[in-house]
């Protein structure tokens, strides 16, 4: 599982801004579509050795109350799942009361902490630490999140510190088996569904050892089948913590860490609550991620048909740049278009890593800018020339011509929605990189 920083520390010391920082989208790889909502909160970073959850606590807590609020249940808990912790001060301001304060509960928790010295840029790095050696959190770490001088050495800096456990490469287990996680909103019937997945008769009693922040991993075949499965339960705390608060048992950091462990993404949607704001957020994570997505909207029992239609505009006006993924309308608890979920699991991990011809891509380019061309910038067109694959797992494909540096999102999206059809991908995004010149 990915290894957890959170960063915690007063109001603008410039959480959010390193925060930015670390989990900006690669190369902006990763089209912006409309509504498509971005969590502010948590993100994987992408600067340092390997990717990690990162946390801002800060935007948790109403910011404006102060140190108890900074401490309230939700930071508490955040900084409880954290395998390290970033506390940053602000230089200008000097060592202030609350840090010293912050400090003293941070301490207490026992967690591997490093202090961050932030807007270092301002003044002397040397000079703009010298203050906070008297918090006792070692030696403060000068860097500036506006400019990213340090960040890249403070990160590198915290994965000498984590346990050996989690300084490895996720990717490194590799098997034949498809790795298969079911995320969704508390309550959305993820447990139902697992179950359901696994056989009713086979109640797997989940008290593996390990801590209890790590998701469950179940291998798991289908009789008559050859493609075998690994099943990431999200949902797996509740069962051996005995939580019943649906919102202590529901973990964004595990579900972050389990839609980067899997190959395929089972989205699973409450047809009685409709689609809401969690519900985006953890699309636009899965959009971020690139996984491959089934969409398995639950609760389809026992609805009238008011509430379906409501519940089919509702995800075509929300989650429409979810449109690649196939969409099933199940019920966990009964049972019912259960059955072909996994089939679809398996065309969407086949899409995801299937091979795209040069040719075959150059061909589709060429039939798709002669029908739309691309717009004139500045008097001239822009010109896309040939493409080639570049990646797989999601899909990259890279297109080669003359000022693709300003090929328009809305354009992006027209060739990415034509490369999709033409080539049939469903159930894989599918990312397009560009190359100007030769
Ligand atoms: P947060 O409340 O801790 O999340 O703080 P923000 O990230 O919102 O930053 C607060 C202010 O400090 C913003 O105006 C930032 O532009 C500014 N800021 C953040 N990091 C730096 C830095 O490294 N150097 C300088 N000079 N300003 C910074
Ligand atoms: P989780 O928090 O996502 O793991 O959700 P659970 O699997 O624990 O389900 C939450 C509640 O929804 C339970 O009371 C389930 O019995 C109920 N539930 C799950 N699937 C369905 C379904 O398909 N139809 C109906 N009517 N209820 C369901």
């Amino acid at each position: 599982m990915l290894p957890v920083i959170t960063l915690i520390g007063r109001p603008n010391v410039g959480k959010s801004t390193l925060f930015n920082r670390l989990t900006r989208t690669r190369d902006a790889l990763v089209a912006d579509f409309p509504g498509l909502t971005r969590d502010r909160q948590y993100g994987i970073g992408r600067i340092g050795p390997r990717p990690y959850v990162i946390v801002d606590t800060g935007g948790i807590g109403s910011a404006a109350e102060g140190i108890e609020a900074l401490m309230e249940r939700q930071v508490q808990r955040a900084v409880e799942e954290a395998d390290h912790l970033l506390f940053m001060v602000d230089t200008r301001d000097g060592c202030t009361p609350e840090d010293v304060d912050i400090a003293r509960r941070l301490r207490r928790l026992g967690k591997p902490i490093t202090l961050v010295v932030n807007k270092s840029d301002t003044m002397d790095p040397t000079l703009a630490v010298t203050d906070f050696h008297r918090l006792g959190l070692g030696d403060p770490w000068a860097a500036s999140a506006t400019q990213g001088l340090g960040i890249r050495g403070l990160i590198d800096h915290v994965f000498e510190q984590l346990p050996e456990s989690l300084d490895e490469d996720a990717a490194e287990t590799e098997d034949d088996r498809i790795k298969v996680a079911v995320v969704g909103r508390p309550n959305a019937g993820k447990s139902t569904l697992i179950n359901r997945l696994l056989g009713e008769e086979r109640q797997v009693t989940f008290d593996s050892p390990g801590t209890t922040r790590d998701s469950i991993f179940i291998p798991f075949e289908r009789p008559g089948h050859d493609q075998r499965y690994t099943l990431i339960d999200t949902a797996g705390l509740r069962r051996r913590a005995r939580v019943h608060d649906p919102i202590e048992k529901f973990s964004v950091i595990k579900t972050l860490q389990a839609i980067e462990e899997a190959n395929v993404i089972i989205l699973v949607i409450d047809a009685h609550e409709g689609i809401g704001e969690q519900d985006a957020t953890l699309a636009g994570h899965i959009i971020d991620s690139g996984r491959a997505l089934v969409v398995a909207i639950n609760k389809w029992d026992g609805l009238d048909p008011d509430a379906r239609n409501r519940v089919r505009d509702q995800f075509a006006r929300k989650l429409a740049f979810l449109d690649f993924a196939k969409l099933h309308r199940v019920s966990a608890l009964y049972g019912s278009g259960v059955g072909h979920l996994l089939d679809d699991v398996d065309l969407a991990y086949a899409n995801a890593t299937r091979d795209l011809s040069t040719p075959e891509l150059t061909r589709l380019l060429e039939a798709a800018v002669m029908e739309h061309q691309p717009p004139l910038v500045k008097g001239r067109r822009i010109k896309l020339r040939y493409a080639h694959q570049g990646g797989r797992n999601p899909p990259i494909i890279v297109i080669h011509g003359n000022q693709t540096d300003v090929v328009p999102e809305t354009y992006k999206r027209y060739l990415i929605n034509r490369f999709r059809k033409e080539l049939d991908l469903l159930g894989t995004p599918l990312r397009l990189e560009f190359k100007s010149g030769s």
